[in-house]
């Protein structure tokens, strides 16, 4: 190949670039990453700075862990799993929340997810604050927990899209990190770090990719920026895509961001313990003392709260988080903690959020944003997963399923010319049918070191119509 021609161009080195890329490298094909920043992992970034330990600013729990591929990839490296139950499974210090009231408030918590997880799919759409019971006691800190799963309130959450994530419930750690595992994931790849892509041209046989430091001439493209980025329209495409402009303006990017903070007599609190800095109210912290045990707290902020923190700069951040575990824990212990890192992912350029959430009655917006274009443009990232959305691992399944595997299996889409032999069939062709096409998806198997593809529910009762609700086992 030519300096500046690929096979496949992959746009965005995150978990589903890197994915992807990976992917294609095993199958022995050409590929090119190209990347706005000047590292790998885009929202999976671990930094170390002035601290003593290794810091997740993105993300940091491997949600569904025993299914989750990023666990053995970690592993495969070296790196050590921490099976700790998550602080959010166990009852909060019983600081300014009595254990009483939290009885009271984790029923109504449970009952506010059974109520959206037993939604029928066929009623109609609504935002998931309707949900709540009318003027629920708890309703302020159900909103709370939303502004960290979603980052955003539940008023700007689709219902339905919360209904149809699944979680095995199984969350772990990675000891050095998961941005680390992620980032080292992609060694080897050819990539062009620094390199924002501004526009994708399919008017030509060949795709023209047009970045500051030249153009990339390519056969097929996997694009992966964040949703929020192509809903404003940051990467352009000619002749342009209004279809996919309109389904990423459906799932913005909510906002979570964590500010670290070193923590002086940690002891004396337990490791792996929470506290909410308000229960009354949904524009409030949580703090998570001493992650992995060591003598931090991870205070995690969300929603508009989020928002009018970054709007305030990085003290603001520090100024709240201290006067919430002040008000908790009396003024002294302002002088305990120092804070150490932060990153303000609403206002970084390349993410523009933190991960994505459905706005009411644009669930099934993920389907027409994964849905490839002319065989030739392909489109991964979180957002484009209708269960695993927001993950990272979410982005790892849409990376692969967008990158070609073995052209003889059934379910490839890929566009060369020894795909042709595949029956392609079986995949919906047109965005408005990927739409209401339940997507295939790549589940893994932990004994293997590809994922395994299994196909859901429509393609299921293609085959069997008994089985159209349960995926059938590769
Ligand atoms: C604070 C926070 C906490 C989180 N916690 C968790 C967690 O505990 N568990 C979990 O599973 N997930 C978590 N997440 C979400 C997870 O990090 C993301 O879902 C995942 O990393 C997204 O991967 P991606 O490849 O889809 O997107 P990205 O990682 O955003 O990758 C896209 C890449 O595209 C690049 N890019 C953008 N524009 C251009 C352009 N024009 N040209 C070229 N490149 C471009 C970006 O720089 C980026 O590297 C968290 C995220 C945040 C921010």
């Amino acid at each position: 190949m030519a300096k500046g021609d690929t096979e496949v161009v992959i746009v965005g080195g995150g978990a589903a670039g890197i994915a992807a890329g990976r992917r294609i490298m095993d199958a022995h094909l050409d590929c090119l990453v190209v990347e706005a920043r000047p590292r790998l992992g885009g929202r999976a970034w671990t930094m170390r700075g002035n601290s003593a330990f290794p810091i997740d600013l993105g993300c940091g729990w491997l949600h569904s862990a025993d299914r989750n591929p990023w666990r053995d990839i970690a592993e495969a490296q070296g790196c050590s799993i921490d099976t700790t139950p998550p602080p959010w499974t166990r009852r909060s210090a019983p600081i300014g929340f009595p254990p009483s009231e939290q009885t009271s408030f984790l029923q109504a918590l449970q009952e506010f997810h059974q109520q959206l997880h037993s939604r029928p799919e066929q009623e109609p759409d609504v935002p998931a604050a309707t949900v709540l019971e009318p003027l629920g006691q708890w309703n302020a800190l159900i909103n709370a927990i939303s502004t960290y799963a979603n980052g955003a309130e539940l008023d700007r959450v689709s219902a339905r899209d919360v209904s149809r994530y699944d979680d095995s419930g199984v969350n772990w750690r990675v000891v050095e990190g998961y941005g680390t595992v992620i980032a080292a994931h992609g060694a080897g790849l050819p990539v062009m770090l620094g390199q924002p892509v501004r526009l994708i041209d399919r008017s030509g046989r060949r795709l023209r990719v047009e970045t500051a430091g030249g153009a990339i001439t390519a056969d097929s493209a996997i694009v992966t920026v964040p949703s929020g980025l192509l809903a404003e329209e940051r990467l352009l495409f000619t002749p342009p895509l209004p279809e996919k402009t309109e389904a990423a303006a459906g799932l913005p990017l909510g906002l979570a961001d964590k500010l670290f903070l070193a923590l002086a007599e940690a002891e004396e609190f337990d490791k792996e313990s929470r506290l909410f800095g308000r229960t009354d109210r949904s524009d409030t912290g949580v703090y998570h003392f001493r992650p992995f045990g060591r003598p931090q707290i991870e205070a995690y902020f969300g929603g508009r709260l989020a928002a009018e923190l970054e709007a305030g700069g990085d003290l603001a951040f520090a100024d709240f988080a201290i006067g919430e575990l002040v008000g908790l824990l009396g003024s002294d212990f302002a002088h305990r903690v120092k804070p150490l890192h932060l990153h303000r992912w609403g206002v970084d350029p390349f993410a523009r959020g933190s991960y994505s959430h459905a706005l009411p009655g644009k669930a099934d917006c993920r389907g027409v944003l994964a849905a490839p274009v002319d065989d030739r443009v392909f489109f991964a990232g979180e957002a484009c997963s209708r269960s695993d959305y927001s993950t990272a691992h979410g982005a790892y399944l849409t990376g692969v399923a967008a990158a070609p595997d073995d052209f003889n299996y059934p379910c490839g889409w890929w566009p060369k010319p020894a795909a042709s032999a595949a029956p392609r069939s079986v995949r919906p062709s047109s965005p408005a049918e990927y739409a209401s096409f339940p997507i295939v998806s790549v589940r893994y198997t932990p004994s293997s070191n590809l994922p395994a593809i299994r196909f859901t529910a429509a393609l299921a009762a293609m085959l069997s119509p008994r089985r159209a609700r349960k995926p059938i086992a590769a």
